[in-house]
Protein backbone atom coordinates (compact mmCIF):
# COMPACT_ATOMS: atom_id res chain seq x y z
CA UNK A 1 0.00 0.00 0.00
CA UNK A 2 1.35 3.34 -1.10
CA UNK A 3 1.47 6.34 1.42
CA UNK A 4 -1.17 8.98 0.73
CA UNK A 5 -0.17 10.99 -1.57
CA UNK A 6 0.99 14.67 -0.40
CA UNK A 7 -0.30 17.86 -0.79
CA UNK A 8 2.36 18.99 -2.41
CA UNK A 9 2.32 15.79 -5.16
CA UNK A 10 -1.35 16.97 -5.38
CA UNK A 11 -0.89 20.75 -5.90
CA UNK A 12 2.34 19.80 -8.89
CA UNK A 13 -0.49 17.48 -10.82
CA UNK A 14 -3.52 19.90 -10.89
CA UNK A 15 -0.89 23.02 -12.30
CA UNK A 16 0.32 20.46 -15.31
CA UNK A 17 -3.07 18.17 -15.52
CA UNK A 18 -5.62 19.32 -13.47
CA UNK A 19 -8.08 22.08 -14.14
CA UNK A 20 -9.60 24.97 -11.57
CA UNK A 21 -12.71 26.17 -12.85
CA UNK A 22 -15.90 27.74 -11.50
CA UNK A 23 -19.32 26.34 -12.49
CA UNK A 24 -22.44 28.14 -13.28
CA UNK A 25 -25.30 26.65 -12.41
CA UNK A 26 -28.21 28.27 -14.62
CA UNK A 27 -30.54 28.13 -11.73
CA UNK A 28 -28.32 29.59 -9.00
CA UNK A 29 -26.50 32.75 -8.99
CA UNK A 30 -23.35 31.44 -6.80
CA UNK A 31 -21.01 29.51 -9.05
CA UNK A 32 -19.63 26.93 -7.75
CA UNK A 33 -15.13 25.77 -7.35
CA UNK A 34 -14.34 22.41 -9.29
CA UNK A 35 -11.18 20.75 -9.57
CA UNK A 36 -11.14 17.86 -12.21
CA UNK A 37 -8.30 15.66 -13.43
CA UNK A 38 -8.08 14.05 -16.59
CA UNK A 39 -6.21 11.09 -17.77
CA UNK A 40 -5.94 8.31 -20.49
CA UNK A 41 -7.57 5.58 -18.80
CA UNK A 42 -4.53 3.21 -19.20
CA UNK A 43 -2.56 6.02 -16.79
CA UNK A 44 -5.50 6.52 -14.27
CA UNK A 45 -3.63 4.94 -11.33
CA UNK A 46 -2.89 8.21 -9.94
CA UNK A 47 -6.23 9.59 -10.34
CA UNK A 48 -7.17 6.22 -7.93
CA UNK A 49 -4.45 7.27 -5.58
CA UNK A 50 -5.50 11.73 -6.13
CA UNK A 51 -9.09 10.23 -5.08
CA UNK A 52 -8.11 8.33 -2.20
CA UNK A 53 -6.57 11.58 -1.01
CA UNK A 54 -9.25 14.11 -1.53
CA UNK A 55 -12.28 12.16 -2.51
CA UNK A 56 -14.67 13.35 -6.08
CA UNK A 57 -15.71 11.18 -7.78
CA UNK A 58 -14.18 8.88 -10.88
CA UNK A 59 -16.11 8.60 -14.06
CA UNK A 60 -14.50 7.16 -17.84
CA UNK A 61 -15.41 9.35 -21.12
CA UNK A 62 -14.91 8.30 -24.79
CA UNK A 63 -13.05 10.94 -26.66
CA UNK A 64 -12.32 10.03 -30.16
CA UNK A 65 -12.28 6.35 -29.24
CA UNK A 66 -9.87 6.68 -26.47
CA UNK A 67 -11.27 6.18 -23.14
CA UNK A 68 -10.19 8.91 -20.76
CA UNK A 69 -11.02 9.29 -16.71
CA UNK A 70 -12.22 12.35 -15.16
CA UNK A 71 -11.58 12.89 -11.24
CA UNK A 72 -14.08 15.92 -10.42
CA UNK A 73 -13.81 17.97 -6.85
CA UNK A 74 -17.04 20.21 -6.29
CA UNK A 75 -18.33 22.57 -4.11
CA UNK A 76 -17.84 22.64 -0.71
CA UNK A 77 -14.79 19.52 -0.93
CA UNK A 78 -12.82 21.37 -3.97
CA UNK A 79 -13.36 24.38 -1.59
CA UNK A 80 -11.08 23.06 1.08
CA UNK A 81 -9.01 21.17 -1.16
CA UNK A 82 -7.63 24.30 -2.75
CA UNK A 83 -7.27 26.45 0.14
CA UNK A 84 -4.81 23.38 1.58
CA UNK A 85 -2.83 23.12 -1.42
CA UNK A 86 -3.03 26.71 -2.90
CA UNK A 87 -0.04 27.46 -1.01
CA UNK A 88 2.81 25.10 -2.85
CA UNK A 89 0.68 25.44 -6.32
CA UNK A 90 3.03 27.12 -8.75
CA UNK A 91 1.59 28.28 -12.33
CA UNK A 92 -2.23 28.53 -10.85
CA UNK A 93 -2.01 29.52 -7.82
CA UNK A 94 -2.89 33.26 -8.26
CA UNK A 95 -5.76 31.84 -10.60
CA UNK A 96 -6.74 29.68 -7.81
CA UNK A 97 -7.36 32.62 -5.69
CA UNK A 98 -9.14 34.26 -8.04
CA UNK A 99 -12.11 31.61 -7.80
CA UNK A 100 -11.83 31.02 -4.79
CA UNK A 101 -12.91 34.65 -4.20
CA UNK A 102 -15.58 34.05 -6.46
CA UNK A 103 -17.23 31.17 -5.63
CA UNK A 104 -20.18 30.60 -3.42
CA UNK A 105 -20.45 34.65 -3.86
CA UNK A 106 -23.46 36.17 -5.15
CA UNK A 107 -22.46 37.20 -8.81
CA UNK A 108 -25.29 40.19 -10.55
CA UNK A 109 -23.15 40.37 -13.88
CA UNK A 110 -22.13 37.01 -14.76
CA UNK A 111 -20.46 38.26 -18.50
CA UNK A 112 -18.61 40.25 -16.88
CA UNK A 113 -17.30 37.58 -13.98
CA UNK A 114 -16.10 35.20 -16.45
CA UNK A 115 -14.33 37.92 -18.69
CA UNK A 116 -12.94 39.36 -15.14
CA UNK A 117 -12.05 35.04 -14.74
CA UNK A 118 -10.48 34.81 -18.08
CA UNK A 119 -7.83 37.70 -17.83
CA UNK A 120 -7.43 36.11 -13.88
CA UNK A 121 -6.16 33.30 -15.83
CA UNK A 122 -3.66 34.41 -18.13
CA UNK A 123 -1.77 37.00 -15.25
CA UNK A 124 1.66 34.83 -13.90
CA UNK A 125 1.85 33.63 -10.26
CA UNK A 126 4.43 36.37 -8.76
CA UNK A 127 6.32 35.67 -6.62
CA UNK A 128 7.80 32.50 -7.96
CA UNK A 129 9.47 30.13 -5.60
CA UNK A 130 13.36 30.06 -5.64
CA UNK A 131 13.63 26.22 -5.73
CA UNK A 132 10.84 23.58 -6.74
CA UNK A 133 9.60 21.10 -4.10
CA UNK A 134 10.12 17.47 -4.94
CA UNK A 135 7.20 16.50 -4.54
CA UNK A 136 6.15 19.59 -6.65
CA UNK A 137 8.23 18.34 -9.37
CA UNK A 138 7.21 14.82 -9.23
CA UNK A 139 3.68 15.52 -9.91
CA UNK A 140 4.13 18.84 -12.47
CA UNK A 141 6.56 16.22 -14.62
CA UNK A 142 4.40 13.12 -13.65
CA UNK A 143 1.48 15.44 -15.69
CA UNK A 144 3.47 17.52 -18.53
CA UNK A 145 7.21 15.78 -18.90
CA UNK A 146 8.20 13.68 -21.58
CA UNK A 147 11.22 11.16 -20.87
CA UNK A 148 12.92 10.60 -24.26
CA UNK A 149 16.07 9.14 -26.17
CA UNK A 150 15.68 10.39 -29.35
CA UNK A 151 18.96 10.49 -30.85
CA UNK A 152 21.92 8.08 -30.29
CA UNK A 153 25.45 9.43 -30.22
CA UNK A 154 27.89 7.82 -33.57
CA UNK A 155 29.48 5.49 -31.02
CA UNK A 156 25.57 4.03 -29.90
CA UNK A 157 25.32 6.14 -26.70
CA UNK A 158 22.12 7.30 -25.57
CA UNK A 159 21.53 10.65 -25.16
CA UNK A 160 18.42 10.76 -22.84
CA UNK A 161 16.03 14.52 -22.92
CA UNK A 162 13.49 15.87 -20.54
CA UNK A 163 10.80 17.92 -22.69
CA UNK A 164 8.26 19.76 -21.10
CA UNK A 165 5.79 22.16 -22.82
CA UNK A 166 3.70 25.07 -21.68
CA UNK A 167 1.33 27.28 -23.08
CA UNK A 168 2.86 31.04 -22.94
CA UNK A 169 1.02 32.12 -20.33
CA UNK A 170 1.85 29.02 -18.06
CA UNK A 171 5.55 29.02 -18.37
CA UNK A 172 6.22 29.78 -14.65
CA UNK A 173 7.03 26.13 -14.07
CA UNK A 174 9.63 25.41 -16.38
CA UNK A 175 10.98 28.79 -15.70
CA UNK A 176 11.26 27.25 -12.22
CA UNK A 177 13.02 24.36 -13.42
CA UNK A 178 15.33 26.26 -15.69
CA UNK A 179 16.63 28.12 -13.01
CA UNK A 180 17.10 24.94 -10.83
CA UNK A 181 18.53 22.34 -13.38
CA UNK A 182 19.68 24.55 -16.71
CA UNK A 183 18.91 23.35 -20.12
CA UNK A 184 16.99 25.60 -22.79
CA UNK A 185 13.85 26.50 -23.56
CA UNK A 186 12.46 26.90 -27.32
CA UNK A 187 9.56 28.64 -28.84
CA UNK A 188 6.92 26.23 -30.58
CA UNK A 189 3.68 27.07 -32.19
CA UNK A 190 4.21 30.52 -33.06
CA UNK A 191 5.28 31.42 -29.90
CA UNK A 192 1.83 29.94 -27.92
CA UNK A 193 3.37 27.14 -26.48
CA UNK A 194 7.25 27.09 -25.00
CA UNK A 195 9.34 23.58 -24.92
CA UNK A 196 11.48 23.35 -22.08
CA UNK A 197 14.40 20.98 -23.04
CA UNK A 198 17.38 19.28 -20.62
CA UNK A 199 19.79 16.85 -21.84
CA UNK A 200 19.91 14.79 -18.81
CA UNK A 201 23.38 13.23 -19.31
CA UNK A 202 24.85 11.04 -16.59
CA UNK A 203 25.62 13.59 -13.63
CA UNK A 204 22.39 15.69 -14.38
CA UNK A 205 20.22 12.77 -14.51
CA UNK A 206 21.49 11.71 -11.14
CA UNK A 207 21.74 15.35 -9.55
CA UNK A 208 18.05 15.97 -10.91
CA UNK A 209 16.09 12.22 -10.70
CA UNK A 210 17.30 11.49 -7.54
CA UNK A 211 15.67 14.38 -6.01
CA UNK A 212 11.84 13.49 -7.21
CA UNK A 213 11.83 10.05 -9.45
CA UNK A 214 11.32 7.96 -6.34
CA UNK A 215 8.02 10.33 -5.71
CA UNK A 216 6.44 9.98 -9.26
CA UNK A 217 3.40 7.98 -10.00
CA UNK A 218 2.59 7.70 -13.17
CA UNK A 219 6.34 8.09 -15.00
CA UNK A 220 8.30 6.86 -11.91
CA UNK A 221 9.34 3.39 -13.84
CA UNK A 222 10.86 6.09 -17.04
CA UNK A 223 12.81 8.02 -14.65
CA UNK A 224 14.07 5.16 -11.95
CA UNK A 225 15.02 3.53 -14.93
CA UNK A 226 16.86 6.45 -16.27
CA UNK A 227 18.17 7.35 -13.19
CA UNK A 228 19.95 3.61 -12.49
CA UNK A 229 21.48 3.44 -16.08
CA UNK A 230 22.54 7.28 -15.07
CA UNK A 231 24.45 6.01 -12.15
CA UNK A 232 26.83 3.72 -14.32
CA UNK A 233 28.16 6.80 -15.33
CA UNK A 234 27.48 6.32 -19.02
CA UNK A 235 24.52 5.32 -21.83
CA UNK A 236 26.97 3.00 -23.86
CA UNK A 237 24.47 0.37 -24.47
CA UNK A 238 22.29 2.83 -26.17
CA UNK A 239 20.12 1.11 -28.58
CA UNK A 240 18.95 -0.90 -25.31
CA UNK A 241 17.92 2.02 -22.96
CA UNK A 242 16.15 3.19 -25.80
CA UNK A 243 14.45 0.22 -26.27
CA UNK A 244 13.46 -0.29 -22.93
CA UNK A 245 12.45 2.98 -22.37
CA UNK A 246 10.01 3.14 -25.40
CA UNK A 247 8.68 -0.35 -23.74
CA UNK A 248 8.32 1.93 -20.52
CA UNK A 249 6.41 4.24 -21.88
CA UNK A 250 3.99 2.13 -23.75
CA UNK A 251 3.29 0.04 -21.37
CA UNK A 252 2.16 1.87 -18.10
CA UNK A 253 1.80 0.45 -14.84
CA UNK A 254 -2.19 -0.03 -13.71
CA UNK A 255 -3.11 -0.16 -10.10
CA UNK A 256 -2.79 -3.26 -8.76
CA UNK A 257 -0.57 -4.73 -11.02
CA UNK A 258 2.49 -6.32 -9.55
CA UNK A 259 4.88 -2.73 -9.21
CA UNK A 260 7.90 -3.52 -12.59
CA UNK A 261 11.63 -4.72 -11.22
CA UNK A 262 13.06 -1.27 -12.61
CA UNK A 263 16.68 -2.70 -11.25
CA UNK A 264 15.91 -5.89 -12.97
CA UNK A 265 15.63 -3.54 -15.92
CA UNK A 266 18.63 -1.65 -15.24
CA UNK A 267 20.94 -4.92 -14.95
CA UNK A 268 20.14 -5.68 -18.72
CA UNK A 269 21.81 -2.51 -19.81
CA UNK A 270 25.37 -3.24 -20.72
CA UNK A 271 28.18 -1.21 -18.70
CA UNK A 272 30.05 -0.92 -21.71
CA UNK A 273 33.87 0.27 -21.94
CA UNK A 274 34.60 3.15 -22.83
CA UNK A 275 36.05 3.00 -26.27
CA UNK A 276 39.80 3.93 -26.68
CA UNK A 277 39.05 5.99 -29.95
CA UNK A 278 36.47 8.11 -31.02
CA UNK A 279 35.69 5.97 -34.15
CA UNK A 280 34.89 2.77 -31.32
CA UNK A 281 37.82 0.96 -31.28
CA UNK A 282 38.94 -0.55 -28.07
CA UNK A 283 42.29 -1.15 -28.69
CA UNK A 284 45.62 -0.55 -30.87
CA UNK A 285 45.45 -2.55 -34.07
CA UNK A 286 48.73 -3.33 -34.09
CA UNK A 287 49.86 -3.95 -30.31
CA UNK A 288 46.33 -4.72 -28.88
CA UNK A 289 47.45 -2.17 -25.73
CA UNK A 290 44.77 0.02 -24.71
CA UNK A 291 46.79 2.33 -21.96
CA UNK A 292 48.62 4.50 -24.65
CA UNK A 293 47.03 7.20 -26.15
CA UNK A 294 45.65 6.49 -29.92
CA UNK A 295 47.42 8.31 -31.95
CA UNK A 296 46.26 7.75 -35.31
CA UNK A 297 44.98 5.84 -37.76
CA UNK A 298 44.43 3.00 -34.80
CA UNK A 299 47.36 3.05 -33.69
CA UNK A 300 48.89 4.02 -30.49
CA UNK A 301 51.86 6.30 -29.71
CA UNK A 302 54.59 3.61 -30.25
CA UNK A 303 53.47 1.30 -33.01
CA UNK A 304 51.96 4.62 -34.82
CA UNK A 305 55.81 5.85 -34.56
CA UNK A 306 57.09 3.02 -35.44
CA UNK A 307 55.43 2.66 -38.07
CA UNK A 308 56.32 6.05 -39.39
CA UNK A 309 60.22 5.12 -39.56
CA UNK A 310 59.39 1.83 -40.88
CA UNK A 311 57.68 4.08 -44.13
CA UNK A 312 60.57 6.79 -44.31
CA UNK A 313 63.08 3.69 -44.12
CA UNK A 314 61.05 1.85 -46.99
CA UNK A 315 60.95 5.26 -49.33
CA UNK A 316 64.69 5.73 -48.62
CA UNK A 317 65.85 2.36 -49.53
ZN1 LIG B 1 50.14 -0.20 -30.38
Amino acid sequence: MLPRLSDKYIAGFLDSDGCVSLQWNPTCTRPQLTLSWSQKTSLDRVLCLIQDAIGGSLAEVSVEGNSYSRLTVCGSTARSVLDRIRKHLVIKRHYAEACLAMANRPVSDRHDAKRQLKWERRRPSLPLPNFPSRKWLAGYLDGDGCFAVSRLTPLGSACPVLHCAAARYDTEGIEIIQKAFGGRMYDMCHGRVKQYVLQLNPSKAVEMLSMFAHHMIVKRDQAMFILGCARMGHYRDGERIRAILKQLKAHPQRLNETALDVGLLVRQVQDKLRPWNKKGLMACTHCGRNDRRHVGFGLCEICYRDETLRRRHATML
